[in-house]
């Protein structure tokens, strides 16, 4: 089986290569490099002992992906390329929108012109908007995001919701991740932020080496166990699992299905913080600042639909995932 990964060169479409490999799935990746770096693909490589086929172009270009899927038999698509960093998105909505809305429609073209009619799409618990609380749960109104990024997950999912309303002949996995941390147990692949990392993880570990100075924690007056804001960290390895059994359930059956991908567990800052420099043995500074516009307390998932109907359960611990981002970071101090 041929699997087609846009974005594969990315944080968790390169983790989630490894896994096909290792499964014996055949795996094409598109990616426009505009976030990520061949390398992670030499990596995937060495880690996997397989090939994988490169293709450097965007998804947005109709006349090279039209080519991809006339050179290749592709049995399904995992669609991980889009922009994503929330701040960016405020600031240019039209290159988000573009990008990943017209990005996607592209893609949904060309795979139908193609007979190529299952896809994996990587959305996001943001989805969720402000108004819903943890544990969140597929059931729930989606809507009320507050930034363009988000709001161009939800009108993907909106898209292809109409795509299988017309065509009952589409299989649509729409897996809303949590929070992705850690990296690959060889320390070889794993999160490698261009600018300054907007999320805690990878600022962590860059204090961790020295690339910082230290963390700032955007509040400590929320309504939580500690007073800084909760967040349900799943594992990057323990996500790529959850594509691929979403790979099974799109190859197996036609239809249209949403699953959080999640622990179901919140964690404070102050936790991660701490679990991080128990893993690597690293005092990280840290000061307590204002909240960051737009945050919320805490966001969890409801993890029970994907375990069970997907058979998916994340079943690595925050510490592992600190150990192995640490791995990571200290044998690449500047990334790829
Ligand atoms: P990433 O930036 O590491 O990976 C995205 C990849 O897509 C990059 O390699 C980039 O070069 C590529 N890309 C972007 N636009 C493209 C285009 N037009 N054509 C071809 N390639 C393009 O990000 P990631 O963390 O691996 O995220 C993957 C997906 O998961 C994204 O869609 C993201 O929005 C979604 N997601 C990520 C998180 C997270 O916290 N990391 C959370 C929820 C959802
Ligand atoms: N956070 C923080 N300092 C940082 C980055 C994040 O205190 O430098 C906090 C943030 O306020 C939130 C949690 O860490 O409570 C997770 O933030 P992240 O941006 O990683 O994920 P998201 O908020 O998008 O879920």
């Amino acid at each position: 089986m041929s699997i087609l990964v846009t974005g594969g060169a990315g944080y968790i479409g390169s983790h989630t290569c490894a896994e096909l490999l290792n499964k014996g799935f055949g795996v094409i990746v598109v990616d426009n490099l505009s976030n990520s770096s061949l390398t992670a693909l030499d990596r995937v490589e060495e880690i996997t002992g397989k090939s994988v086929k490169r293709y450097v172009c965007d998804v947005r270009d109709e006349d090279a992906l039209t080519k991809v899927f006339q050179e290749n038999s592709v049995d399904a698509v995992i669609h991980f390329a889009g922009l994503k960093a929330v701040g960016e998105s405020c600031a240019k909505p039209l290159e988000y929108y573009d990008n990943n809305v017209g990005g996607t429609v592209k893609l949904l073209q060309c795979m139908q012109a193609a007979g190529c009619k299952k896809i994996v799409f990587s959305s996001s618990a943001t989805v969720y908007g402000m108004n819903n609380a943890s544990p969140l749960r597929e059931d729930m109104p989606a809507g009320g995001t507050t930034n363009p990024y988000g709001t161009t997950k939800l009108f993907i999912e909106r898209i292809l919701s109409d795509l299988y309303a017309s065509d009952k002949g589409w299989s649509v996995s729409i897996l809303r991740y949590f929070n992705p941390i850690g990296a690959h147990k060889s320390g070889k692949i794993g999160e490698n932020p261009r600018d300054i990392p907007n999320n805690l993880m990878p600022y962590i570990a860059q204090v961790a080496v020295g690339r910082r100075e230290k963390l700032n924690i955007f509040g400590n007056d929320y309504d939580t166990r500690d007073g800084t804001g909760v967040r349900d960290y799943i594992h990057v390895a323990d996500l790529a699992d959850g594509h691929v059994k979403a790979l099974d359930r799109v190859l197996g059956k036609m239809g249209l299905d949403v699953y959080n991908l999640g622990t179901g567990r919140g964690v404070s800052v102050l936790e991660l913080h701490a679990a991080f420099e128990k893993a690597s043995g690293v005092k990280i500074a840290y000061e307590i600042g204002p909240r960051r516009d737009g945050d919320i307390a805490e966001c969890y998932a409801d993890a029970g639909k994907a375990e069970r109907e997907l058979g998916f359960k994340a079943v690595r611990t925050i510490e592992e995932a600190c150990g192995d981002t640490w791995r990571w970071q200290s044998q690449n101090p500047e990334g790829f």
